[in-house]
C-alpha cells in the first residue's frame, strides 16, 4: 500500500509466478520449462545478430518472423500476430478483444492470469465450473457472455480437449470471440489453428516458451482472421511499438526452421511423461490425463503439500497450489528428460 499509488493499483490481483531459485542445485520442475535447449541453430544466429545493429530499433511488424509462422501454419502473414511472450499477446487479447459489456467466461480452475487481466482491465468474468473428471465443460458456455477463452490443454490440469468440440462450440457462439490458449499444445494435442479460416471469431495464441525452449526470449503469437489481428495492431501500437526486439525476431525464425530437432525434444519430453505417469500411478499416484509438457497428479493417501515439501529437501522443486480448492491436494510436475523424471522417481520411491 501506498499513497503514491493510483487507486486502482490497490485493487490489483496480480499472477504469481513459479519460483525461480537463484541458486543453481535445484532440480526445477516447477514452471513447465523445456529441459531442452533451445535449437543449436536459433543460439547461432542468435550469437551472430549479437553486432551493431543492435543500437537500432527492431523490425517494429516483426514482418519476417510472421511469414515464418505463416508459411510454417499454412497461413497468411496477415492472419499472425506477435508479441512480447503469449503472456503480452494475451493481455492485448482481453483489452482489445474482451473488454465488452457481457461478462466474458473462462474455467474455474485455469491459467491464474485470466482473472489477473481481467482485474487490470475492469473487465466482467463469470468462471464455469469443471465437469467430475476435471474436464472443461464446454456445454456450459453457451450463455450470454462477452467471449470465451481457456487453454487447450487446459492448465494446471493438463487435460486435452479435441478440436471437434471446439468446433461444435464456434458454432455456436459466432457473435463474440473464442480464444484458445494453444501455450502446450505441441506435446501431443490437436491444435485449433486449422480453423481460423473458418470462423472469424476464433484467436488461437501459441508460445515459443514451452515446446520451442525460448521462455528467456518471450515470444509469443496469435491467429486470427484480418479483421481481428488488425485490432491487436491497434492496441499493441498504442502501447508499445516494438515489443519483439531484435534477437527475439531473429531467435523465433530460426526456430520454426529447425523442425527436426522441434520434433525430437518434443517426442522426448511426451516419451517421459509416458513414463513418469506409469511409474507414479504404479507408486499410488492418480494422474489426469495430459497433452502437455507436465502432468496434474495426486497420491491416494500422502498429501500433496508433505510431498511437494520432501521433494524440496531433497532439491526438487514441483508446483503445489496450496489455496483451498479441489485441486490443493494435486501436484503440477514439469516434465523433463527422462534421466531427471529418474532422479524424481528415487526421491518419492523415499516416501513410501
Ligand atoms: C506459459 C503459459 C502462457 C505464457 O507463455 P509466455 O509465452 O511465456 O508468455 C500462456 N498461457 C498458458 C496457459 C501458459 O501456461
Amino acid at each position: 500500500m501506498s499513497k503514491y499509488w493510483s487507486k486502482f493499483v490497490h485493487k490489483l490481483d496480480p499472477y504469481t509466478p513459479g519460483e525461480q531459485p537463484k541458486d543453481k542445485k535445484f532440480l526445477k520442475l516447477n514452471t513447465n520449462e523445456n529441459p531442452y535447449g533451445p535449437s543449436p541453430k536459433v543460439l547461432e544466429a542468435i550469437k551472430l545478430a549479437t553486432n551493431d545493429k543492435l543500437r537500432l530499433y527492431p523490425d517494429p511488424e516483426s514482418a519476417e518472423l510472421r511469414e515464418s509462422i505463416a508459411e510454417y501454419y499454412g497461413l497468411d502473414a496477415t492472419n499472425i500476430f506477435v508479441g512480447n511472450g503469449s503472456d503480452e499477446v494475451l493481455a492485448f487479447i482481453f483489452y482489445g478483444l474482451l473488454k465488452k459489456t457481457e461478462p466474458i467466461l473462462f474455467p474455474d480452475i485455469t491459467y491464474s492470469f485470466y482473472p489477473a487481466y481481467a482485474k487490470l482491465y475492469d473487465i466482467k468474468f463469470k468462471k464455469i465450473p469443471l465437469d467430475g473428471n476435471f474436464q472443461i465443460n464446454l456445454d456450459g458456455y453457451s450463455i450470454p457472455n462477452g467471449g470465451i477463452i481457456f487453454p487447450n490443454p487446459n492448465a494446471p490440469t493438463g487435460i486435452p480437449k479435441p478440436v471437434s468440440d471446439i468446433e461444435a462450440l464456434l458454432k455456436r457462439n459466432h457473435s463474440e470471440v473464442v480464444v484458445v490458449d494453444e501455450a502446450y499444445v505441441d506435446f501431443g494435442t490437436e491444435s485449433a489453428v486449422k480453423l481460423v479460416e473458418k470462423y472469424e471469431n476464433l484467436v488461437v495464441t501459441h508460445s515459443l516458451s514451452k515446446s520451442r525452449s525460448l521462455a528467456g526470449m518471450r515470444i509469443g503469437c496469435a491467429f486470427a482472421s484480418k479483421n481481428i489481428i488488425e485490432g491487436l495492431n491497434r492496441v499493441k501500437n498504442s502501447f508499445n511499438s516494438y515489443p519483439l526486439d531484435r534477437l527475439a525476431q531473429i531467435a523465433g525464425v530460426e526456430a520454426f526452421k529447425d523442425n527436426d530437432y522441434f520434433e525430437l525434444t518434443t517426442n522426448n519430453t511426451i516419451k517421459a511423461r509416458e513414463f513418469l505417469v506409469s511409474e507414479l500411478n504404479a507408486l499410488g499416484f492418480d494422474s489426469l490425463p495430459s497433452g502437455a509438457n507436465f502432468i496434474f497428479t495426486k497420491h491416494k493417501t500422502k498429501n500433496a503439500s508433505s510431498i511437494c515439501k520432501d521433494l524440496r529437501d531433497q532439491g526438487i522443486i514441483v508446483r503445489h497450489f496450496s489455496a483451498p480448492s479441489k485441486i490443493s491436494n494435486y501436484l503440477r510436475i514439469t516434465i523433463g528428460t527422462k534421466d531427471q523424471m529418474e532422479i524424481l522417481l528415487k526421491s518419492i520411491k523415499l516416501m513410501f
